[in-house]
């Protein structure tokens, strides 16, 4: 599954896909599943080849045997697809025509076969590939039953429903007291030991969870919790516990209901909070808060950042460009990436370029840094975006 940095480049990527558009219908895009043999997909090209060897205007035809050939001159270097197969987007654009060519191996398999040729890409199985389809757990537990169950998207499905043995508040005849409960608190033991279990292997088989609820009515869910019956992988991941009426089926519902209002903005929470620490440290002049595209990378390469904090709003490339004519070459961050030489003033040529955001994790990768990528959506967010140009850092130490 993609974090949330490799969802943002994924995005990203898309949406520069999205913008090129063709003159006519020339743009190929090739989906090839995992499964799908390369023999089968070069046949099928060879195929769609001789076909727009017949279409009429001599410009798109050239364009469109160019897309092809291209592609199968890539293939070439396959055995087989990729584990989650292989997207082609492929086509000549502008003015003069330049090929554009990206083969994309999607974050997940994807499962269909699909040739099109049309004036823009065809995105929509990417695009509903990373869809948010979070996933959270559902924990219901008393001393007399469990039920395990999952919220997808709005979707609650029931996992599991265990019964217990612990017996009930009143004793047997000629039970004392005492042997009572000790009997009682050996059996509610016993009973968490295999609830724990069972909740803890199927949360953990569970791709994608991104949090845990769990739930009941009483003092019992505290006390499982808090005692060690939960993988601790699982227990790091509970986000909250919520007083329910009923440990079934129903109490599912019923917990996805107490919890909307903390589902809804844990992205946004986590944001905040970490926007707030910034903030805090900016107020208290602390010297641990910095901002600035140089100040945080200088920072960053002398090791002494705790975390960065970048907004996805940016919308800023680190590139690499030559001057056609005099061949200067800078190597800077820009907006815009029409750039010109600063000596002669004609057109420069790109050639790298990079996403700022992926620039500055790499940078924190390397110095041992964490990345925040901070959403616009927030109060704290637009602060960091305009008050801070979007880009920020919590230091280790002074420095
Ligand atoms: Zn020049």
């Amino acid at each position: 599954m993609l974090d949330k940095r490799q969802k943002y480049l994924f995005k990203k990527k898309l949406d520069e896909l999205r913008k090129i558009k063709g003159q006519h219908t020339e743009l190929i895009s090739l989906y090839i599943p995992p499964n799908r043999r390369i023999s089968d997909v070069m046949a099928h090209l060879r195929d769609e080849y001789s076909q727009s060897s017949n279409i009429k205007s001599k410009q798109t035809r050239k364009n469109v045997l160019a897309a092809i050939e291209s592609i199968m001159a890539r293939l070439r270097y396959f055995k087989q697809p990729p584990p989650n197969g292989m997207v082609f987007f492929v086509g000549m654009v502008g003015e003069p025509p330049k090929l554009v060519a990206e083969v994309i191996e999607p974050p997940m398999p994807i499962n269909i076969y699909l040739y099109r040729c049309d004036s823009q890409f065809y995105l929509e199985p990417l695009e509903k590939l990373i869809e948010e389809k979070d996933v959270y757990g559902l924990l219901l537990i008393d001393r007399r039953e469990c039920t395990i169950g999952f919220l997808t998207g709005s979707r609650i499905e029931m996992a599991a429903y265990l019964t217990s043995r612990v017996p009930g508040k009143h004793k047997k005849g000629g039970q004392s007291q005492r042997r009572f409960e000790r009997l009682t608190e050996i059996a509610a033991h016993e009973w968490f030991v295999k609830a724990g279990e069972k909740a803890s292997k199927l949360f953990l088989e569970k791709e994608n969870l991104k949090g845990i609820l769990v739930g009941g009515p009483g003092a019992t869910k505290r006390e499982f919790v808090n005692g060690n019956y939960l993988d601790y992988r699982v227990k790091k991941k509970i986000i909250g516990i919520y007083d329910t009426g009923y440990t079934d089926e129903f109490g599912l519902r019923e917990i996805v209901n107490a919890a909307a209002n903390d589902l809804e903005e844990l992205d946004v929470i986590k944001d905040r909070r970490m926007m707030q620490r910034f903030l805090n440290e900016v107020r208290k002049d602390s010297g641990l808060a910095i901002y600035g595209e140089e100040e945080v990378k200088k920072a960053l390469e002398a090791g002494a950042v705790e975390v960065v904090l970048i907004s996805d709003a940016l919308e800023k490339y680190k590139v690499k460009a030559r001057c056609k004519n005099c061949g200067y070459e800078v190597k800077e961050i820009v907006e815009k990436l029409d750039m010109k030489c600063p000596k002669c003033n004609v057109p420069m040529e790109i050639l790298e370029k990079k996403d700022i955001v992926e620039e500055y994790a790499e940078l924190a990768e390397n110095s041992g840094a964490e990345i925040e990528i901070i959403g616009r959506e927030s109060e704290e967010g637009e602060i960091l975006y305009k008050a801070f140009g979007g880009i920020a850092a919590i230091l280790r130490y002074k420095w």
